[in-house]
C-alpha cells in the first residue's frame, strides 16, 4: 500500500483501529474528524506517535479537504452519520453528512491528483431485501421515505453511485466496502449498536433488552477482521471499481445474542423484551436477516475472519471495563 494515508472520521470506532494498524505497518496516518461520535480516547493509544497528524475538522470544509487528500497518497473515507438510533433521531444530519460530505470528499481526491479512495458503505444499502444472503450484484430495496430509517441506506447508495460515476467519468480509483455489523471494542451503544448496548446493560446488572421477539438474525464481525480485510482490499488493484461485502457469513439471533452475552458478562442479568414502537418510535421496520455472501471477498483477498462472537463480546467486556471510554 501507499506511504502516506488521510482517514476521515479517523478518530471514530472503526478509523481509529484502522489508523493504528497503518501506523504499525510504517504509514504516515493523517486524520480528519469532526469527533461528533469518534473520540479523542479512542486515539488515546496512537496519539503521541510521531507518524500520526491530527486535524480536527469537518468533511464539509472543502479548502481542508483538498490540502489533506494533497498530503496523501490515499484515502480511507469512513466519516459518516451512523447508527439506526441516530439517523431516527437527527434525519437531516445523516442525509447531509453523508451525501455532501462523500461528495466533497470524492472531488477532493479527483482535484489532488486522482487518489485511490476507499469508500465505506454498509450493508444497509440492501435495504430490506429478502434475499439468503446479500450478493453485491442484488437489487435495492427502500422503504417508504416517511420512514426516516431508509434514509441512511438511501444516502450511502448515493455515495455509491457517486463514488462509480467518479470512477467511470474520471478514472478516480475507488473501492467500495459494504460493511456488516462491524463490532469491537470503542464502538458505543448510544447510536442503538447492540453489543455494546446489550454488554453494558450486563455489566451494570440492567436487563438485556431485546427489541422485537429477538428472532432477527445478524452476522458480527471483529473489527480488527474488518480493517485487515480493508488493508487488503486498497492493496489489490483489481479491487478497483468494484464493491464488496465486507463480514462474516456466521448467523446468529439476537436472542441468541442476548443469552451469550449474559453467559459471558453477567449469569445474573434477565432478558427483557421490548416492542420497536418504544426503542424507536411508531413505524420501524427492522431488518429479519442481514447476512452478507461474502464469495466475491474472498476471491479477492486471503481472508478469514479471526475472532467469533465469544472473543467478541468479550474484548467489548474488557474495553467497557477499561478506563478507555468517552
Ligand atoms: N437491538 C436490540 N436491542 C438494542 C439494540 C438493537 O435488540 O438495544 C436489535 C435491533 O433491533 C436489530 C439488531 O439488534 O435487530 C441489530 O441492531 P444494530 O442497531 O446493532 O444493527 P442493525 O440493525 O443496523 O443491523
Amino acid at each position: 500500500m501507499m506511504e502516506k494515508v488521510l482517514i476521515t472520521g479517523g478518530a471514530g470506532f472503526i478509523g481509529s483501529h484502522l489508523a493504528e494498524k497503518l501506523l504499525g505497518e510504517g504509514k504516515e496516518v493523517f486524520i480528519l474528524d469532526n469527533f461528533s461520535t469518534g473520540s479523542r480516547v479512542n486515539l488515546e493509544p496512537i496519539k503521541d506517535h510521531p507518524r500520526l497528524h491530527v486535524k480536527p475538522g469537518d468533511i464539509s470544509d472543502k479548502p481542508l479537504l483538498v490540502e489533506l487528500a494533497g498530503k496523501a497518497d490515499m484515502i480511507f473515507h469512513m466519516a459518516a452519520a451512523v447508527g439506526v438510533k441516530l439517523i431516527v433521531e437527527k434525519p437531516v444530519n445523516t442525509i447531509e453528512t453523508n451525501i455532501i460530505g462523500t461528495e466533497n470528499v470524492l472531488k477532493a481526491a479527483s482535484e489532488t491528483g486522482n487518489k485511490k479512495l476507499v469508500l465505506a458503505s454498509t450493508s444497509e444499502v440492501y435495504g430490506k431485501g429478502t434475499e439468503k444472503k446479500f450478493h453485491e450484484e442484488d437489487d435495492l430495496i427502500f422503504g417508504s421515505t416517511t420512514h426516516s430509517r431508509w434514509s441512511y441506506g438511501c444516502s450511502k447508495a448515493i455515495d455509491e453511485f457517486l463514488a462509480l460515476a467518479y470512477h467511470r467519468s474520471q478514472g478516480l480509483p475507488v473501492i467500495i466496502v459494504r460493511l456488516f455489523n462491524t463490532v469491537g471494542p470503542r464502538q458505543v451503544g448510544d447510536y442503538g449498536m447492540v453489543v455494546p448496548r446489550f454488554v453494558q446493560q450486563a455489566i451494570n446488572g440492567d436487563p438485556i433488552c431485546v427489541y422485537g421477539d429477538g428472532k432477527q438474525v445478524r452476522c458480527f464481525t471483529h473489527v480488527n477482521d474488518v480493517v485487515n480485510a480493508l488493508c487488503l482490499l486498497a492493496d489489490n488493484e483489481e479491487c478497483v471499481g468494484q464493491i464488496f461485502n465486507v463480514g462474516n457469513d456466521d448467523p446468529v439471533t439476537i436472542k441468541k445474542l442476548a443469552e451469550k452475552v449474559r453467559k459471558i458478562v453477567n449469569p445474573n442479568a434477565t432478558i427483557k423484551h421490548i416492542s420497536y414502537q418504544k426503542a424507536y418510535g411508531a413505524g420501524f421496520e427492522d431488518i429479519r436477516v442481514r447476512r452478507p455472501d461474502i464469495s466475491k471477498l474472498l476471491k479477492a483477498i486471503e481472508y478469514t475472519p479471526k475472532a467469533g462472537l465469544n472473543d467478541i463480546i468479550q474484548d467489548v467486556k474488557d474495553h467497557l471495563l477499561s478506563d478507555l471510554t468517552p
